[in-house]
C-alpha cells in the first residue's frame, strides 16, 4: 500500500476516458488500497484512479455517511437538482457552486467482481457523480454554469499549482491489461 502523488488539472490522464477492469484480481485489490491510502492522506471525500495517473474505472469515497469503492459503474439520475459547492483534489484550493442531480443510482462492481448497487442522495449522489465524471474523463468544472466556469478558469490560470501539472508525467498509465464535501474536495 502506498500513497500516491496526486494529478493536477493539465495532466492529460484526467481528460482521457478510463478503461473498464477486466481482472478483478490482486493488482486491482492494491489500486483500491492505494485510493484509499491517498484520499485519506489528503485528506479527501473521495478519489478515482485517473487522479492517481491510472486510467482505470476504479472510485473510492468515504463521507460521514459511509465509504466504499466501485469499479465499472453506470449511474441513473434523478432530475431534481441539488446546489451545493464542490471542490476536487485536483484542483488544489477551488470551490464551485456545482449543479448536481439530487440523487444517484449507481451500478457496478466491488474488487471481487461481485455486482453492488449504492444509492444515494445530497452528498453521497454528489460523490457518485463527480467519480464517475473522473472515469469519463469529465472534470467538475466541466459541469459548471457558464459564469462560474469562466471565473474557474480565470482562478485557474492564476492558481500557484497551474502548470505543475507537467512534472508530474503526463502519459495516462493503465496498469492492468485492458481488456460540497464536508469542505474536503473529491
Ligand atoms: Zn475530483
Amino acid at each position: 500500500m502506498s500513497i500516491q502523488p496526486i494529478r493536477l488539472f493539465g495532466d492529460p490522464v484526467l481528460t482521457t476516458p478510463a478503461e473498464l477492469v477486466v481482472n478483478f484480481d490482486k493488482e486491482l485489490r492494491t489500486l483500491v488500497e492505494d485510493l484509499t491510502q491517498t484520499m485519506h492522506d489528503a485528506p479527501g471525500a473521495g478519489l478515482a484512479a485517473p487522479q492517481i495517473g491510472v486510467s482505470l474505472q476504479v472510485f473510492v469515497w468515504d463521507i460521514e455517511e459511509g465509504d466504499g469503492h466501485l469499479i465499472n459503474p453506470t449511474l441513473d439520475l434523478s432530475e431534481d437538482l441539488q446546489d451545493g459547492e464542490e471542490g476536487c483534489l485536483s484542483f488544489p484550493g477551488l470551490v464551485y457552486e456545482t449543479p448536481r442531480a439530487f440523487r444517484a443510482v449507481a451500478k457496478g462492481f466491488n474488487m471481487h467482481g461481485e455486482p453492488v448497487t449504492i444509492e444515494g442522495t445530497e452528498l453521497l449522489a454528489r460523490v457518485l457523480q463527480h467519480e464517475t465524471d473522473h472515469l469519463k474523463g469529465i472534470v467538475f468544472i466541466d459541469r459548471l454554469l457558464a459564469a462560474e466556469r469562466k471565473i474557474a478558469m480565470a482562478d485557474i490560470r492564476n492558481s500557484d499549482w497551474f502548470g505543475q501539472a507537467q512534472d508530474l508525467g503526463n502519459t495516462p498509465i493503465v496498469k492492468f491489461s485492458p481488456h460540497a464535501t464536508n469542505g474536503r474536495a473529491i
